[in-house]
């Protein structure tokens, strides 16, 4: 070990205390249907699979944070798989509904395939699959693809920030090609994983050229089969650097591609959906706006998220998760674990992007730093997006 790796802090624990999680004296049976203190139900969750990744895209990985040094979660910190499928059935007897897998890159996980061949499994309390779902950044899409719809995973988004090879390549900052998540993309969609959606991260000054020249491709080339959607900026985690002036905000992006192509909004598909529905006037399909920032949509958000090592997290800002796993791997049972997890939602109030409109979305920066008060926020590649 040299002497800076001494130094460094892993991020995935700073700030972090919260007393063990213990299971409840009043038990919380799980009827289906779980209400938070604000009256939104918990439908989905995110399950982070790692919390490595081979990109270091500077909003959410900043390459001189995760340098060769930073302290990933030791592997007996992971869940196993079997830990992940129990907790997903658990949540699923409380009203789950959908699960997504993220990361960090969760291709990366060796044998994800055998992850998603468990969770198919699962049931809702009314004997319906859940819907089962992985976001990536496509870099090993093209070889995954067919294996990861044989498991049973039904759709994937995929992230992608620019077509332009050099603006995407000093985006994710390891030199990747824009060609490779293409024909990830194709291959998703021949293996039966479509419709699938694109996510573009829009930042002010870097990537906003690259607004058209996506909503063009993917409006011609692929027949409706992709919905793009482009995401406000966020100023998660605490190393990103993240300024309001850095965030385009959703209205502006609808005006230019309004501008070329009419749009005409769509209601939402799903309660509790994120992004905004465009359709194409002409009939060339839909695109989505996910405006976190200047517009927030914590009033049905029906999100829960669950780390790689087991803590459960109530919000994308939050500072600390309820760590789950000790009761996973001591003498709990099914009943005891499921009450705890009802207990923990039912004390749920978490609204960070309505506080933050509320305060002024200026004050969102100074969040998050080592010179504020408040705890540094989770990052985004520990949690998931
Ligand atoms: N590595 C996978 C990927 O990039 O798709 C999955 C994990 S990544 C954390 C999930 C999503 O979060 C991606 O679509 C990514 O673009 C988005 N994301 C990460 N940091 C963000 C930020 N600061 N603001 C908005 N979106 C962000
Ligand atoms: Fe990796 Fe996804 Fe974060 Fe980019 S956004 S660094 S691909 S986890
Ligand atoms: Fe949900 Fe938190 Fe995002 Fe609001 S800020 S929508 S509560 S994750």
């Amino acid at each position: 070990m040299n002497s800076k790796s001494t130094t460094v802090i892993p991020l995935s624990e700073v700030g972090r205390a919260r007393p063990a999680v213990s299971v409840p004296e009043t038990a919380v049976p799980a009827t289906g249907s779980l209400l938070d203190r604000l009256g939104r139900p918990l439908t989905d969750l995110r399950i982070s699979v790692t919390d490595r990744c081979n990109f270091r895209c500077s909003y959410c990985m900043p390459k001189d944070v995760f340098d060769k040094d930073y302290q990933y979660l030791p592997h007996s910190a992971l869940l196993s798989f079997e830990e992940m499928t129990r907790l997903a059935r658990l949540f699923a007897s409380h009203g789950v509904r959908k699960i997504r897998l993220t990361g960090g890159e969760p291709l990366l996980r060796k044998n994800i395939e055998g992850l998603i061949e468990q969770l198919s499994e699962l049931r809702t309390p009314a004997g319906e699959p859940l819907a089962l779902t992985l976001t990536t950044n496509g870099s090993l899409l093209q070889r995954k693809a067919a294996a990861l719809r044989a498991a049973g995973l039904q759709r994937v988004t995929v992230s992608l920030d620019s077509l332009d090879d050099a603006v995407f390549r000093h985006m994710n900052d390891v030199d990747f090609p824009v060609a490779d998540v293409l024909a990830g993309i194709d291959a998703a969609l021949a293996a039966g994983l479509g419709p699938l959606k694109v996510n573009m991260v829009v930042k002010r000054g870097t990537n906003e050229q690259e607004i058209l020249p996506m909503a063009r491709y993917f409006r011609d080339n692929h027949g409706g089969k992709v919905v793009l959607r482009f995401i406000e900026y966020m100023d998660v985690g605490a190393t990103n650097g993240w300024r309001m002036d850095e965030v385009l905000p959703s209205a502006e992006v609808i005006a230019r591609i309004g501008a070329e192509f009419p749009l005409v909004p769509l209601e939402p598909s799903a309660p509790g959906e994120t992004a905004q529905r465009w359709a194409y006037a002409d009939g060339g399909g839909e695109i989505g706006v996910i405006s976190s920032v200047t517009q927030a949509f914590c009033h049905d958000c029906s999100r829960a998220r669950l780390s790689t090592e087991g803590k459960l997290y109530l919000c994308l800002f939050a500072s600390a998760g309820h760590d789950l796993r000790p009761l996973l791997r001591g003498t709990a049972t099914d009943e005891d674990i499921a009450s705890a997890i009802g207990h923990i939602w039912q004390g749920r109030a978490d609204r960070y992007s309505e506080l933050r409109a509320l305060r002024g979305p200026d004050s969102a920066e100074s969040d998050g730093n080592d010179n504020n008060k408040a705890p540094r926020r989770v990052e985004m590649s520990y949690i998931g997006g």
